[in-house]
């Protein structure tokens, strides 16, 4: 049996590989890179490193060739037409699973994202799609939102900056990146896995629950604006943040609050056999990190 994973020497990819390290030997594992010197220490350790880009579909062939198992870490691409270019290199992906007769699929999709309004979720809905009409029996593994993606956030409240917000009342499933890697290794090097959707989530809550809880891990209270799209869009145009993110940020907040990240779920604790991280612990985690990091 031989698991791949792309985007392994992502953040994402090289913690489910990590994870895998320890329940199969490194000769069951295979990892496809767009760059395969950043894979160097996976390689001196037993795993095999292919190197294969999405972009480059010829890639694929040899790095898909022989694989049991293929996670497919959905793309990070984010320049200007994006949604486009991701669904581009997902299908190439997709198509080349199915020359490589790879036997099974997971792939990390978005919250609901076959019926979701979320402005990410064409993307996923594509995919999932594209995936589901290969027959190869699949995982869709719907991350729903890593708690790094607040450190900026985090990192400016902990200086004493307002936790800026447009998102109302919406509710995120935030969980770390750990435990959805966790998760995954588990479906990779699992069984009984074939054509399921997971809605991968921690406990839902409104950011500000998420203030409220780093209020007490930090012992001090934290300002907490909530703002409409247009104010939020002039505060982070003030505070620097380039002009092409902008619509990512606002489109982010605006989706939260219409409720696109607000799937109940308790997928996640079940396939971790073990509750996820708490909120707290998890906030104490990226604050001892960001510390050490600014020291
Ligand atoms: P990273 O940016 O750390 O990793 C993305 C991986 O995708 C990298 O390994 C990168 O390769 C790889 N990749 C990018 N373009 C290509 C390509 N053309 N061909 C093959 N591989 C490619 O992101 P994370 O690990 O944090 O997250 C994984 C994915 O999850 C993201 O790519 C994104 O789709 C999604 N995401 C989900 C979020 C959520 O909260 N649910 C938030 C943010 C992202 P390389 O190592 O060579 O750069």
């Amino acid at each position: 049996m031989k698991i791949l994973v792309t985007g392994a020497t992502g953040k994402l990819g090289s913690k489910v590989v990590e994870t895998l390290l320890k329940t199969i030997p490194a000769d069951q594992l295979a990892v496809s890179v767009r760059n395969p010197e950043k894979a160097i220490g996976l390689k001196t350790r037993g795993v095999e490193v292919r190197q294969g880009d999405f972009d480059k579909p010829e890639t694929l062939d040899a790095a898909f060739s022989g694989i049991d198992k293929l996670l497919i870490i959905s793309s990070s691409e984010v320049r200007l037409g994006g949604d486009e270019i991701r669904m581009r290199q997902h299908a190439n992906a997709v198509a080349a699973a199915q020359r490589a007769k790879v036997k099974f699929i997971a792939f990390t999709s978005a919250p609901n994202a076959s019926e979701s309004d979320f402005f990410l979720a064409p993307v996923y809905k594509a995919t999932e799609a594209a995936i589901a009409k290969t027959g190869i029996p699949y995982s869709f593994l719907r991350n729903n939102w890593y708690l790094e993606n607040e450190i900026g956030s985090i990192k400016g409240a902990m200086a004493g900056a307002p936790w800026i917000t447009a998102t109302g009342e919406g509710k995120v499933g935030w969980a770390l990146r750990e435990d959805f890697a966790e998760a995954t290794a588990a479906i990779l090097a699992g069984n009984g896995h074939e054509n399921t959707i997971y809605e991968l989530s921690g406990k839902l809550m409104t950011h500000k629950e998420l203030v409220s809880t780093l209020e007490t891990v930090l012992g001090k209270e934290l300002p907490f604006q909530q703002v409409d799209d247009e104010t939020y869009v002039e505060i982070m145009k003030g505070a620097g943040v380039p002009e092409a993110f902008l619509p990512m940020l606002v489109n982010t907040q605006k989706g939260i609050r219409e409720g696109g990240l607000d799937v109940e779920s308790n997928d996640l604790e079940k396939l971790l056999g073990r509750p996820v991280l708490p909120m707290r612990e998890a906030l104490e985690q990226i604050v001892s990190q960001i510390s050490q990091t600014d020291n």
